[in-house]
């Protein structure tokens, strides 16, 4: 099954545009790696993917699971099946992680017109994917993102997407400083999730990322395009000479 099809997207931020033909087809069992320097478009395809409303789609073709997502609302994006770790990454002092996660996973089993779950129920749900990511109960009781460290907060977003089960996730990591404990959780969460009815792109600067999670693609996208596509060694390649000959082969200006 295609989950995400990309065709010749153009976008915009503020009237520049920043997104220019950017083509993308990602299929169940699928993990994708974006790489590329600073600057070349990477979160803002992943904001425009969530849709934020300071991004604007100019042209081409956004379509997740044979629907046109530029129709849906953000919390619809979400609801049906899309990840995006950042949309979850604010403070909220005073509610605490269990609640906003039950609400969270309660809303999208309306969207799919099942019953909600009771506390009690949820609970028990939630104590099993703690598992996954080697999470302390304790840490369900705390209000949410309050305070948690770096690796805390990334351990909250594999939790959080051990839960929603989306069909499609988008991980940007690239401005995060991930230290080395924090990319063992995301890549043991991502490796553990990964299943073959669902995806994952994941945006990352650190090649090393990949030592620790198998993508089947890697992408390397310059200027607001891909412009390189490739297995591992890809990554292994721009690692050691760095983005400028992806860019010269593909006849953009370095
Ligand atoms: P990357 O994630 O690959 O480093 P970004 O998508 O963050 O790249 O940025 C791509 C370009 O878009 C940059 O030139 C950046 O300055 C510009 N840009 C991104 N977001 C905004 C914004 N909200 N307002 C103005 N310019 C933006
Ligand atoms: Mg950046
Ligand atoms: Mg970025």
């Amino acid at each position: 099954e295609v989950i995400l099809s990309v065709k010749n997207l153009t976008a915009d931020v503020d009237g520049t545009p920043i997104l220019k033909g950017l083509n993308l087809e990602v299929k169940s069992g699928e993990v994708h790696a974006i790489m590329g320097p600073n600057g070349s478009g990477k979160s803002t395809f992943s904001k425009v993917l969530a849709g934020h409303p300071d991004y604007e789609v100019t042209g081409g073709e956004l379509i997740f699971r044979g629907e046109d997502l530029s129709e849906l609302e953000p919390e619809d994006r979400a609801r049906s099946g899309i990840f995006l770790a950042f949309q979850y990454p604010l403070e909220i002092p005073g509610v605490s992680n269990l609640d906003f996660l039950r609400v969270a996973y309660n809303s999208k089993r309306k969207h799919l017109g099942e019953e909600e779950l009771d506390a009690f129920d949820f609970d028990e749900l939630v104590q099993q994917k703690l598992d996954v990511v080697k999470m302390d109960a304790s840490f369900l009781s705390r209000s949410v993102n309050e305070g948690f460290s770096g690796g805390e907060k990334k351990r909250n977003e594999i939790l959080q997407m051990a839960l929603l089960e989306p069909k499609l996730a988008i991980l940007d990591e690239t401005d995060s400083g991930l230290d080395i404990d924090a990319l063992k959780i995301v890549s043991n969460g991502v490796n553990q999730l990964s299943n073959p009815d669902n995806a994952l792109v994941l945006i990352t600067h650190y090649q090393r990322l990949l030592n620790y999670i198998e993508p089947d693609y890697v992408h390397i996208m310059a200027n607001g395009r891909i412009l390189r596509t490739g297995t591992k060694e890809l990554a292994l390649e721009v690692e050691e000479r760095g983005y400028d000959w992806v860019l010269e082969a593909a006849g953009e200006v370095v």
